[in-house]
């Protein structure tokens, strides 16, 4: 698949639910979100359908997200039956990491090519400020399955949204864990969408500034890792990696390969935009599979060249309060 500006599409993002076990301050209202009812989110056998088409179409790989996946009943037999999809050559999961561990044994044997964990602090104290998760074990459980992960063979990155007055203090400690512990730590500029459009951000280049202060220069990686728009670094002495993903301040919608799906069914070629096809709707009006694929050529050919959250890629900047990026998959 290849959109009008000559970016060739392999990668979706795909949510398979928007329930999640925390509210993080810049996700989710800490008073709750109506969930979706269970008939309006795409049941597994639409969902494979999906990625049976989307593949056909020349999708490679497939990053599962939510919401938290975990929290959607047999999330773990959907991966695996999302991974046998002929086509399909590498599946992700990007998770909050609190009820991974007792998965991870299942999860090693789909295979998966990496899992993603937010992790935003090493206090448990900043964290129940975040997520307003409360109990205690936070956070030795995660760190401890990460190493589980890793020891099954699993690479393992790390994200982190630096939010100002709340987690700056640590970023030092937290890109620490890329010494050793994980193949990678990301730092994420925050986007302007539901919850986040109201919050103080960090610029990637502070971001780094307090990073170099402490562990000197910061080199670039020139070869590409993974399939997202991270900026990555090197640091001396550390296995692991630093990244960058600013959105905000440079942009990667150039070399975007990227489609969403939401738990309702609803196909973004693009994050920011409001253009989407049903394909809920279509599944399950008995819409041919060449009847949807042509569908989807269609919405890919009006795929915007980038995003309006900052103007930079030329288009009108846009409030995004009204987005919910639990419900988009990040
Ligand atoms: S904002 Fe849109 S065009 Fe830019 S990287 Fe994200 S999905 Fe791609």
């Amino acid at each position: 698949m290849v959109d009008s500006y000559g970016r060739a599409l392999d990668y979706l993002r795909l949510s398979i639910t928007d329930r999640c076990n925390l509210r993080c301050l810049y996700c989710m209202p800490k008073d709750g979100v109506e969930w979706k009812s269970h008939d309006a989110i795409l049941s597994f056998e639409e969902i494979l359908t999906s990625c049976r088409i989307l593949a056909n179409r020349g999708i490679r790989k497939i990053k599962i997200t939510g919401g938290e996946f975990l929290v959607r009943k047999d999330a773990v037999n959907l991966i695996r039956k999302i991974k046998a999809v002929p086509g399909i050559e590498e599946l992700s999961v990007t998770t909050n990491g609190l009820l991974l561990e007792p998965c991870l044994e299942e999860l090693a044997a789909v295979p998966l090519s990496g899992i993603n964990i937010s992790l935003n602090t090493l206090s448990a104290q900043t964290f129940r400020r975040i997520s307003g998760y409360d109990k205690p074990g936070y956070p030795a459980a995660v760190l401890q399955s990460i190493e589980h992960a890793r020891s099954l063979g699993i690479p393992v990155k790390i994200n982190c949204v630096p939010l100002k007055n709340i987690n700056i203090n640590e970023l030092v400690d937290i890109a620490a864990l890329a010494e050793k512990t994980v193949d990678a730590v990301r730092f994420i500029e925050l986007m302007p969408i539901g919850c986040a459009a109201k919050m103080e951000s960090m610029q990637a280049e502070d971001i780094r500034a307090i990073l170099e202060q402490h562990y000197g220069k910061l080199q670039r990686v020139k070869k590409n890792i993974g399939n997202g728009p991270a900026v990555y670094y090197s640091a001396a002495g550390f296995s692991g990696t630093i990244g960058m993903i600013n959105a905000m301040t440079e942009g990667f919608c150039e070399t975007c390969n990227r489609l969403r799906l939401t738990p309702e069914g609803l196909l973004k070629p693009c994050l920011s935009s409001d253009m989407t096809l049903d394909l809920r709707s279509l599944l399950r009006s008995g819409a041919s599979d060449e009847y949807i694929s042509k569908c989807i050529e269609e919405i890919i050919a009006r795929k915007p060249a980038g995003h309006s959250f900052s103007g930079i890629y030329g288009n009108v900047k846009k409030n995004h309060t009204d987005k919910d990026m639990f419900r988009i998959g990040g």
